[in-house]
């Protein structure tokens, strides 16, 4: 057949590389095209079907759910537009009216908002507890309790969460564990080889690792629970674009030699800031008076990429210190290459008050530092002469 310009302008000839690429192809496709009616029909809801349209599934975004749950040793995995696409997709993709959630007090305040709103408008009934003692989940345990969820390191206080524990403590099995492993990372713990039944992560942190996309991973240990949360994602439409699917995979080649970077890093800089006169206290899950050091030994294989301090001066030292410093940046985020800093309480805790504040175990003088990968010196460098203004 011989088409006019008109028609070959829209049909242009499709590439048919004759070796196979060695990077994940983008494919930056929203729809694909079928040549067997019964084919389309049978992918309509089915994870495992045919590609047809990318809010169900798309070639790249697949390869991404596949690496992601493969590092987390699970069955099947789906990503989404960001971490809170991945948390609220499975938390109301799992959770209905009048179940029971229990949930660690120590939480990401996105994921917080999630579970304060669907007990204000969804009639779920949440327990927080403290996340230190198998025993007070064991109490908070209901008839109706459906759903676990924990922080593998909690945000900002690094405290580290004994999940084979805390996760055993429902003797049934019965309930849902969900772990966000955002601050270890798949190369510091896997939560599914702890009992978890759920991983999920904020890929904008280290799976991305580059401060160039907001993503989003959920990894399921049964088939079961992903088809549920499948069929809500494909409600919910907070489904991820191939070339933010692309740029993760793209950063997680290299996640395992950052993270042995960023974790040598914030190693040295705990120690060496725990020896500061300006210093009051350090929390960094791989320094011997951490309260969690002996659970960060057995579940983590690296103290991660973040850490916390009490700066003696308080509140105006902790936000002089984020303005004093210059290679670090003041940026709300972690698990980049880049040293982000921030000063918790006048920012992501600022609605807090002092109250709060110290009820989340944050201090008005702490600062987060999210380590990167440049050289150690040269961050010491920048912190101590940040010490220096702002002591
Ligand atoms: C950032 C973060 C989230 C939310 O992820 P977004 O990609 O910003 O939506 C969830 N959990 C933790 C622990 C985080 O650090």
């Amino acid at each position: 057949m011989s088409f006019r310009p008109e028609t070959r302008t829209v049909h242009p000839p499709l590439p048919h590389p004759g070796n196979t690429p060695l990077g994940v192809p983008i494919y930056q496709a929203g729809q694909f095209s079928f040549d067997s009616a019964d084919r389309l029909a049978a992918a309509f809801g089915d994870p495992d079907g045919d590609f047809f349209y990318s809010r169900y599934s798309n070639p790249t975004v697949q390869a991404l759910e596949e690496a992601v749950t493969d590092l987390e040793g699970g069955v099947a995995g789906r990503a989404f537009a960001s971490g809170m696409g991945a948390i609220s997709a499975v938390l109301l993709g799992l959770v209905s009216s009048g179940d029971h959630v229990i949930a660690q007090r120590r939480l990401y305040g996105g994921t917080h908002a999630v579970l304060t709103d669907l007990a204000r408008r969804w009639g779920v009934e949440v327990t927080l507890v403290s996340g230190d003692d198998p025993d007070e989940v064991r109490e908070a345990l209901r008839p109706t309790t459906r759903l676990l969820y924990l922080e593998t390191i909690a945000n900002p206080t690094t405290h580290v969460a004994d999940l084979p524990a805390l996760i055993s403590a429902d003797a049934s099995g019965g309930v849902v564990s969900v772990v966000d492993n955002t601050f270890a990372s798949p190369i510091l713990c896997r939560p599914i080889e702890h009992g978890a039944d759920v991983v999920v992560h904020s890929a904008t942190k280290f799976l991305g690792g580059h401060a160039d996309i907001v993503g989003g991973v959920a990894v399921f240990a049964s088939a079961e629970l992903h088809r549920r949360v499948w069929d809500y994602s494909v409600e919910q439409g907070a489904t991820t674009d191939p070339f933010a699917a692309w740029l993760t995979l793209r950063g997680m080649q290299t996640l395992a030699l950052r993270m042995e970077r960023q974790c040598a890093n914030a190693l040295v800089l705990a120690e060496r800031l725990a020896d500061h006169p300006a210093v009051a206290r350090v929390y960094y899950p791989d320094l011997p008076d951490h309260p969690d050091y002996a659970t960060a030994r057995r579940l983590l294989s690296a103290g991660g990429g973040v850490l916390a301090f009490d700066l003696a001066g308080g509140r105006e030292a902790g936000r002089a210190f984020i303005e004093a410093v210059r290679l670090a940046a003041l940026t709300p985020s972690l698990g980049d290459v880049k040293t982000l800093v921030l000063h918790p309480a006048s920012t992501s805790h600022g609605q807090l008050d002092a109250e709060a504040l110290a009820a989340a175990g944050i201090g008005a003088g702490m600062v987060r530092i999210a380590v990167g990968i440049e050289h150690p010196e040269d961050l010491w460098g920048d912190i101590e002469q940040a010490l220096a203004t702002s002591a």
